[in-house]
């Protein structure tokens, strides 16, 4: 099957990482859609995200709303029902025996982007855009430069295609990531990522703080929150 190499597909999740990727393909390539998971995360709040975060996209610049194409979201029982994590249930955020914190649902991203790379095929899709990233993250493997190459391999093998999983972040701090944000779509994009996108694994939207919405204290919103403040801190020095 012939694939449009001027098209992409973007894991989308509604978070901050994967809303910059998003504005990262639709700067980039002619035709983007969209795929996302409901896999029972324990908040439903960031699959409500997903769908504020395309519409505002597609009104703050009318060429990327042309581009943006449609959102595929699938439901995904299989990893409640294999067993508990700190995002799937109401279990404490805690470092595991494992050296993994418990928000670590073993094999997401593989199944993730084994399906999202099974839409780019049947689409006739080239690039799987997702915003995982290996500085500064939390531990998890599936995350990382190595994983994602050799998934690249292995959907490739196993679907007989020259697919690319094109990861932007992967080496980008996280005070980075709000910079590249800046450069894509300005300080609108940045407003509408500070303002729309979720990150907090507690789920919660009830206190509005510079960085945006969160619980300020769990793994995700100290990540969002540091990361913001060096964005800041760059942008007042100049750098
Ligand atoms: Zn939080």
């Amino acid at each position: 099957m012939e694939h449009t190499t001027d098209s992409a597909l973007v894991v989308f999740s509604g978070g901050q990482d994967s809303a910059t990727c998003l504005a990262w393909a639709l700067s980039r390539f002619g035709r983007v859609e969209t795929m996302g998971f409901d896999y029972g995360q324990r908040h439903a709040v960031e699959l409500a995200c997903r769908t504020e975060v395309l519409a505002r996209l597609r009104a703050l610049s009318p060429p990327w709303g042309t581009k943006l194409g449609p959102d595929t979201l699938l439901t995904l029982d299989a990893f409640q029902q294999l067993g508990e994590t700190a995002l799937t249930h109401d279990v404490e955020i805690t470092m595991t025996a494992s050296g993994l914190p418990s928000t670590f649902v073993p094999g997401r991203n593989l199944i993730f982007l084994t399906l999202a790379a099974a839409q780019a095929y049947r689409r006739g899709i080239k690039h799987i855009v997702t915003g995982v990233c290996e500085t500064d993250f939390s531990g998890y493997p599936d995350c990382r430069d190595d994983t994602m190459k050799a998934l690249q391999v292995a959907v490739n093998l196993g679907m007989q295609a020259r697919l690319v999983i094109d990861t932007p972040l992967m080496w980008l701090t996280k005070a980075q990531t709000w910079g590249l944000a800046h450069d894509l779509g300005g300080q609108a994009l940045v407003e509408l990522i500070l303002e729309h996108t979720h990150t907090c694994y507690q789920g919660s939207r009830g206190t509005r703080h510079a960085w945006g919405y969160g619980c300020g204290a769990c793994p995700a919103c100290e990540l969002r929150a540091a990361g913001y403040a060096g964005y800041r801190e760059r942008s007042a020095s100049g750098g």
